[in-house]
């Protein structure tokens, strides 16, 4: 009999989630509400060290409100990774800026800030690096480029819940920042975002944006949008945020038995100060990665995810000529192992089995 699958991703919901979301059913007040506000208070002060947080229905949502919030549009051009999901590009695209493809390092698969400063042209109106896979990207040297040159840097943080560097949290560093509240995300209200800024002017064009332009019913200031979180999507989000920390800890400590026991592959590396989150775990493989992600599914019934196969500048709406050579061999060498806090001790034992027995046929 073979043993059960172990999916990449789990998200958890119980009981509590479950009670939540019926109480707000109970009260007949689905839509954007006191949940919402009370959602977005904790998550301020639990992830962000109080600076303010706007909830929206998704995280493509919240980058596309938080870049027009903060007047990018037509003629500008934004700085962004090509290995990332195609959210980060897309939302780019949405306001009618330009989105320009720099590389990565690969040592944590994070923009490469000496790559973006040769990208800088005098359209660039901002950078908006990602949090990949959970660890955070080198803020330090692009708040300094940022500064050096002008322009304003954005975070995609969709990955990275509670990560920091040297204590400061992701989401307090850019002049806003976005969460993702996706299912597999390291935690979840079902879908929706959430935007983080320090700037008062960029909040309240947030709120605007996401609920049509009303601040006052029908007293429509701007051109907006209905990207409102409903109290029901909030409500599951609330319970998450109290569980979310512990599930961090869970994560780190089944990637800390990956590092002492893989063997054959490179493991993820975490920079001095910094702390990873371990959205996903993700290592690379000396041989083909396809064949490798193929044998732990078919052989050891392990799932695993390969973030991301076609880099952005490939994909059909952004086709560009653009040589980004670290991009490529990450694109082709890497797979995740599952991390998610379900793993039990013989789920990451079988994992370790499975990997150093793959490696070492294949090496
Ligand atoms: C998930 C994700 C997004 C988009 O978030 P959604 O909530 O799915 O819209 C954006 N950027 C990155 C890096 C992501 O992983």
């Amino acid at each position: 009999m073979s043993p059960d699958f172990i999916p990449p991703a789990k998200p958890i919901i119980g009981d509590d989630e479950r009670r939540a979301v019926d109480a707000v059913l109970a009260s007949g007040q689905l839509a954007q509400g006191s949940e919402v506000a009370e959602f977005e208070k904790e998550f301020s002060s639990v992830l962000l060290d109080g600076r303010a947080a706007v909830a929206v229905n998704s995280g493509t949502s919240g980058l596309h409100l938080g870049l027009l919030a903060a007047g990018i549009g037509p003629g500008d051009e934004v700085i962004v990774p090509s290995f990332t999901f195609a959210a980060t590009a897309n939302s780019v695209a949405l306001t009618g800026a330009t989105p320009v493809f720099a590389d990565i390092e690969l040592e944590h698969y994070c923009l490469d800030a000496a790559d973006v400063e040769t990208k800088i042209t005098d359209r660039t109106a901002a950078i908006m690096p990602v949090h990949l896979y959970g660890h955070p990207f080198e803020t330090e040297a692009f708040d300094a480029i940022a500064n050096k040159h002008n322009v304003k840097l954005f975070e995609d943080a969709a990955q990275a819940h509670g990560a920091a560097v040297n204590g400061k949290k992701v989401g307090t560093f850019g002049d806003f920042a976005m969460f993702s509240l996706y299912p597999t995300k390291n935690m979840t209200s079902g879908e929706g975002g959430m935007v983080s800024t320090n700037l008062p002017e960029v909040e309240r064009r947030l709120r605007l944006l996401r609920n049509q332009g009303m601040e006052r019913q029908y007293e429509n200031e701007l051109v907006g949008f209905n990207a409102r979180m409903t109290n029901i999507h909030a409500a599951i989000g609330r319970v998450q945020l109290t569980k979310v920390g512990a599930w961090t800890r869970t994560r780190q400590a089944n990637a800390a038995f990956f590092d002492a026991n893989l063997e054959g592959i490179t493991t993820p590396k975490v920079a001095q100060g910094y702390e990873h989150v371990y959205h996903q775990y993700t290592i690379k493989v000396p041989v083909d990665r396809d064949g490798f992600a193929k044998a732990l599914k078919e052989e050891f019934n392990i799932g695993c995810g390969v973030y991301y196969p076609i880099p952005n500048h490939r994909l059909v709406p952004f086709a560009t000529s653009d040589d980004l050579p670290n991009t490529e061999e990450a694109a082709q060498s890497v797979l995740s192992l599952p991390v998610h806090p379900s793993l039990s001790k013989s789920d990451l034992e079988r994992i370790v089995e499975a990997v150093n027995t793959l490696a070492k046929a294949g090496s």
